[in-house]
Formats: C-alpha cells, structure tokens, sequence
C-alpha cells in the first residue's frame, strides 16, 4: 500500500528509525482503525518485492512491516528478500492469521474480534493491547496470559480516546507494573 521512512512511534522500539512497509488488505474490522483505507487491498495494486527491499536498504537497517493485516499475506518471501540484504525484519500484527515469515522481532496488538492465532502469541515479543474502554483492561490481562513470559507488556491509548484513558492506563502501570505505557508518540510529533 505504501512505504516511508520515520521513526517507530509505539511500543518497545519508540524512537528509532525504520523503513515501514504497510500492507494492503484488513479484514479484522477495528471500528477506531486509523488506516481504514488499507482494509480493500485490491484497492492497492501489488509492487514488487525487489523494488521494496531495494528502497528499503537506501534508508535504514530496520524495517517494519505493518498493515493492514500483514498476515492474510504469506509473509515469506518478502521478509526472506529483506533479511537476505541484513535488514532487521520487524512485523505489527494483530495476529489473526498464521505466522509466516522469518521475523527479528513481532509485535502483538491482538483485536477482540478476531483473535490471534497460537502460533502468533507463542512467538510474540511484544504484547501491545489498545485501550479503548475500561473493558480493555480485562481483555489485555486475558491476552497476556496467552504469551510466553518473556513477551513485554504495553497498554497504548486509542488516539480519540487518549484524554480519557492515559489517567487511566497510568494508574494501572503503576498498580501492575509488569506493564508498560506505549503512546503513539508519532502522531504526537506529527510525522507518519
Ligand atoms: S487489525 Fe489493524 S488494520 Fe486491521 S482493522 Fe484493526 S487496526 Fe485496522
């Protein structure tokens, strides 16, 4: 759908530079998404693998591959293509499809209403549940149950909701601290 170079705004990466590749194609349906145009991905003709690795090694190590849902895709041939120019290959998966590709660090956001499969949260090193409503909270503890203990933990505040749920998600790190707060500092900085 579309690539850029920015700075990773959310979670355990926040601030480092990386070339993102967002993939066209949703079906998981997040009523608060923010890139609602990625959901129709025949809306997104398909750009070639070489030409993305090849724009991905003019600007950092690290690449994010994110979505959209990046895996409704079989994922193995582009992250294969990326690590074989020694990018560091991270993903951002709700995980609701099976795990393909080869991948440096995965990052869980799982959606209540399509839930990850097992294989994805066996292999997540990051847990990072969006909080929408109180509810969310009850929902992250249940996520964080399903990954392995070595996954890191954040609570990151939907965006229209940030007035209301940062207090909230403070207060709760700091009761649970095996938590951590991420914010979306990207949008905070008003880059992608
Ligand atoms: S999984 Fe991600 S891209 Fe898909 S609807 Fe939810 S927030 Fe949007």
């Amino acid at each position: 759908m579309e690539e850029f170079y920015t700075i990773q705004g959310e979670g355990f990466h926040t601030g480092t530079a990386a070339y993102f590749i967002r993939i066209g194609g949703c079906d998981v349906g997040c009523h608060w998404c923010d890139v609602k145009e990625s959901w129709n991905a025949e809306l997104h003709p398909p750009t070639s693998i070489a030409h993305i690795v090849t724009n991905a090694k003019k600007y950092a190590d690290t690449v994010v591959v994110t979505g959209g849902e990046p895996l409704t895709w079989d994922m193995t041939a582009l992250t294969n293509q990326l690590k074989a120019q020694q990018l560091k290959v991270h993903i951002e998966t709700s995980g609701a499809y099976p795990l393909t590709g080869s991948w440096d660090w995965i990052c869980l956001s799982p959606k209540k209403n399509k839930l990850p499969k097992q294989t994805v949260y066996d292999n997540a090193d990051e847990l990072k549940v969006i909080i929408y409503n109180k509810h969310d909270f009850i929902f992250a503890e249940e996520q964080a149950e399903k990954v392995t203990k070595n996954a890191i933990l954040f609570l990151q505040p939907e965006w229209s909701k940030k007035e209301e749920m940062t207090p909230l998600i403070v207060d709760y790190v700091m009761k649970n601290p095996r938590w951590r707060v991420s914010l979306q500092t990207h949008k905070y900085l008003n880059i992608p």
